[in-house]
């Protein structure tokens, strides 16, 4: 008989999945499966980013204002 390949300490890395489909993440890619899903997290990110700032600014300045 043999035990050989019964335990195989490969090193592994961690299985990912990507945070936009939910596919297992390509090494090249991390933490997404493609460059798609990159572009798609991207684009939420700028999205999200650009809207604080001005939401933020409005609510300060129309504060007090009563007519
Ligand atoms: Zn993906």
């Amino acid at each position: 008989m043999n035990a050989v390949g019964r335990d195989d300490p490969k090193p592994q890395p961690p299985e990912r999945s990507c945070p936009i489909c939910g596919k297992p993440a390509s090494t090249d890619r991390l933490p997404f499966c493609s460059k798609r899903c990159a572009d798609v997290d991207l684009n939420r990110w700028l999205s999200g980013v650009y809207s604080i700032p001005g939401q933020d600014a409005r609510g300060r300045e129309a504060d007090g204002e009563d007519e």
